[in-house]
């Protein structure tokens, strides 16, 4: 097949981002949450763009964009290309649009050089993701393989507001959600390209990688409780110093996460209620995050740390509470996609480099949906991201969308 010249692709991509994200809720920043009305112009110039390309697209009762492009197969199955058009406040350009326009300009050429695909493509830029507005994510997504939950509907943003007023206030039907649900026999597999949203290509200096699993996720609330006393009378020996025995959960956590590949672990949050620059801490409050490639990695790990935290409990004479407050599955990228991407990889001149996906993504809603196919574009900056200063280089948005082209002449 024809190929339009190095560096057209990647340039658009970039334009067309910088085009979208004219559309902002914020006067200084990109925010763009769900429903909002820079929300509502950012899927207007998604369903323009996908006609202006040749694809069949609508708006779905989820305000997910939808683009069709039929095979000429009867009977094909559907490869969905999927990412998200929402944002975080105070947002970068390319996390989620980044996919989209990868996956647009790719069809685009598709069509334009007449090209016949054994299967159908549907290029769905989700409405909702980044859980901002509702403190729900994935909203669009859900829809699409039926795990809409209508609970959502109940709850409100900032202002008070319902999500079901604000979604029948956008004129969408709510009555149209179930049957968004795509029939899991009907799909040949998910693909998603993402900004990496971190460091690793940038260290390995390459333009894109191979995405092997989306890390599984556990979060906990640990509450350690022991005994408040006068920092100036209370001897050393016989305090009971809460903030000291979680000070021995950080670190043990810290390297308990260091022993293994795809292991991190974070306490991002660390608090003493009521404390004072004189008074032993009574309690101290702290949260754990673990995530890993898969659940038995991140489980044990957990188990450490639950043991470590009885040991430390016993030796100081306090009480280390834990609630969980979240529980992921790791979602593996099928290796048959996988090996489509690398081999795709290889074939536009880079080594095929494979790594762990910390962060969730669209393409997790879809793990025992269909397989699932990931490929990250190197993010620049050091690798910042959910912020103005993330980055992408033209020519790693080029790479990005040659390697996917290649992939879906081969994944049929
Ligand atoms: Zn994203």
């Amino acid at each position: 097949m024809s190929l339009p010249a190095r560096g057209v692709f990647g340039e658009r991509i970039l334009a067309l981002a910088d085009e979208i994200a004219r559309h902002s809720e914020a006067g200084d920043n990109l925010t763009c949450t769900y429903l909002t009305p820079a929300h509502h112009a950012a899927a207007s110039l998604l369903l323009h763009w996908m006609r202006q390309a040749g694809l069949k697209a609508e708006i779905d009762a989820t305000a997910n964009v939808v683009g069709r492009l039929p095979s000429v197969m009867p009977g094909a199955k559907t490869l969905i290309i999927g990412s998200h058009y929402d944002t975080v406040r105070n947002a970068g350009k390319y996390d989620g649009r980044l996919g989209i326009l990868t996956g647009l300009v790719v069809l685009e050429h598709l069509i334009r050089v007449g090209a016949e695909l054994p299967f159908n493509v549907e290029l769905i830029a989700f409405s909702e993701e980044e859980g901002v507005r509702f403190a729900t994510p994935f909203i669009g997504s859900h829809a699409i393989v039926g795990k809409f939950d209508t609970a959502i509907l109940e709850r409100t943003d900032r202002a008070g507001l319902h999500l079901f007023e604000v979604m029948m206030e956008a004129g969408l039907d709510l009555k149209k959600i179930p049957s968004l649900a795509r029939d899991p026999a009907s799909l040949l597999g998910y693909l998603e390209v993402h900004i990496e949203q971190g460091p690793v290509l940038l260290r390995e200096d390459l333009p894109v990688g191979i995405v092997s699993a989306i890390a599984g996720a556990r979060r906990q609330v640990l509450t350690v409780t022991g005994q408040t006393g006068h920092a100036g009378t209370v001897p050393m020996l016989g305090r009971h110093d809460a903030a000291a025995a979680a000070a021995e959960i950080v670190l043990f956590v810290e390297q308990r996460c260091s022993r293994g590949d795809t292991l991190v672990g974070t306490v991002g949050q660390l608090n003493v209620p009521q404390g004072a620059i004189n008074t032993i801490p009574g309690r101290c409050e702290l949260s754990l995050d673990i995530r890993a490639g898969d659940n038995a990695t991140r489980d044990s790990a957990i188990d450490d740390i639950t043991a470590e935290c009885a040991a430390i409990a016993a030796r100081r004479g306090v009480t280390i509470e834990s609630r969980e407050v979240m529980n992921s599955a790791a979602a593996p990228c099928a290796p048959r996609l996988q090996l489509v991407f690398a081999d795709a990889v290889k074939r536009a001149g880079y080594r095929a480099h494979t790594l762990l996906s910390g962060a969730g993504h669209d393409a997790m809603v879809f793990n025992g949906v269909c397989d699932i196919g990931m490929l990250f574009v190197r993010c620049g900056n050091g690798g910042i991201s959910h912020s103005p200063l993330e980055t992408v280089a033209a020519s790693d948005a080029d790479a990005g969308a040659r390697v996917l082209l290649d992939a879906l002449m081969h994944v049929g």
